[in-house]
């Protein structure tokens, strides 16, 4: 078994929809398709959850935007749209519309899970309709019959156990296979949808992968492959050829953008190889995630975070900050579900830093400063260097005005002042 994943960006019109189906037409099956929601439609989601949830009428202009997109999408596929395509796309729009209309209870999270996937069910249905209609048989699998997880609604935990038995039953091995199938979700044990983190499409056809013991996994990009740096904010970037598993967990952990952070791990343990290729340029080699001891190249890599708050705790009483304070800050953390990309600690003072754009910034901020005199200081950047040289380092700390660096053999972390 081959499992390919494309995301949102692959698949954001119908050109775009037709392109990855004829890269799906040259590969060898049995062959497992993980795909994201078309294009920012789970942004457009969000900001329909939040108004639902807030009980603002919004809800329903964010519906209407969804369904003219995807009803766009699907006209500009066929030139006749078949009926049964129109009224099961119809259902879903029928079953979200339905949700919308019952007042929301008071669990943000519960609620956000329940219509979130809602842009994978859509995309997922389009794509393996259009490929049926143009003589690509396959199945549609709803992930959710498979993949089981917690209720850590937003940010469930899959239970391998217990959904490697449902997946192989599901995604069959047999030599004209060909499944459609949405990453991003899944399903608790009461039968209620969950989810698995923004961007976890990657994770979805990772743990496929795991489970039913492919030969390898594609994650098709608009880049060439993992490059060095990002070439939003870097003039010159080389390709990767290899990057061997335990660099890309490290790469991911300091928030390199091309892969989710869980991915690596369920393709390591079974030692599966991960290709990074290009859908728009096919006949490129890409990167290879494997095993091995070094990057080849072996290069500085650069991962920037922009838009970063930097949060400075002080105790009110004047005392030290001690174990006790670590944890009781942390456990806050952990309640409001932040991802701190940056922490810092001295006699006196914790600091960290986090998107500043975190949901539930304010909230932490606010519950912090009962306890701490909190300094804040915001539009900062990170800028992780694996692999420095001196040269590089020099260079950073030319062109950036930088609040406070961070080293160790391998790793260098600089905070920085946005230029
Ligand atoms: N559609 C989801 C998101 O945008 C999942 C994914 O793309 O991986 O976060
Ligand atoms: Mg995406």
């Amino acid at each position: 078994m081959i499992i390919y994943k494309f995301g949102g960006v692959s698949v954001k019109d119908a050109a775009a929809i037709q392109n990855i189906c004829q890269i799906i037409a040259k590969v060898k099956r049995p062959l497992t398709v993980v795909i994201s929601a078309i294009g920012s439609t789970t942004n457009l989601l969000e900001e329909l959850i939040d108004a639902y949830f807030s009980g603002s009428d919004e809800a329903w202009k964010h519906f209407d935007i969804l369904k003219k997109n995807h009803i766009s999408v699907l006209n500009d596929l066929f030139e006749e749209v078949p009926e049964h395509i129109a009224s099961e796309l119809n259902a879903l729009f029928v079953e979200l519309e339905t949700k919308i209309s019952k007042p929301s209870s008071d669990q943000f999270n519960f609620e956000y899970d329940q219509m979130i996937g809602f842009g994978e069910l859509l995309s997922t249905t389009i794509i393996s309709a259009y490929l049926n209609e143009t003589g690509q048989k396959n199945q549609w699998v709803d992930i959710r019959t498979c993949l089981d997880s917690d209720d850590n609604y937003v940010d469930a935990n899959i239970n391998r156990e217990s959904s490697k038995e449902k997946a192989n039953a599901k995604f069959v091995n047999n030599e004209e296979a060909l499944y459609i199938t949405q990453g991003f979700i899944a399903s608790d044990d009461k039968g209620y949808t969950t989810s698995l983190g923004r961007e976890g499409s990657d994770y979805t056809a990772a743990i496929l992968a795991h489970l039913l013991g492919a030969d390898k996994m594609i994650i098709w990009k608009d880049v060439l492959g993992i490059l060095n740096a990002d070439p939003d904010y870097f003039d010159t970037t080389t390709k990767l050829d290899l990057i061997p598993y335990h660099e890309a967990i490290e790469l991911s952990y300091y928030g390199a953008r091309v892969i989710h952070p869980k991915t690596i791990k369920p393709l390591q343990a079974k030692q599966i190889p991960l290709w990074v290729k290009s859908f728009i340029d096919p006949s490129q080699k890409g990167t290879l995630i494997t095993k091995g001891e070094q990057p080849q190249p072996m290069l500085p890599n650069y991962i920037v975070k922009k838009k970063q708050v930097m949060v400075n705790l002080k105790p009110l009483n004047f005392s030290f900050i001690g174990e006790k304070d670590l944890v009781f800050i942390f456990s806050l953390v952990t309640k409001f579900r932040i991802k701190l990309n940056f922490t810092q600690n001295t006699a006196v003072s914790f600091a960290f830093c986090a998107n500043s754009s975190a949901r539930n910034i304010k909230e932490l901020i606010d519950e912090l400063s009962k306890k701490y005199e909190v300094d804040l200081s915001d539009d900062l950047e990170l800028i992780t260097v694996r692999h420095y040289t001196p040269a590089t380092i020099e260079e950073i700390q030319n062109k950036h005005h930088v609040l406070v660096e961070q080293k160790n053999t391998n790793t260098a972390i600089y905070l920085t002042v946005a230029n």
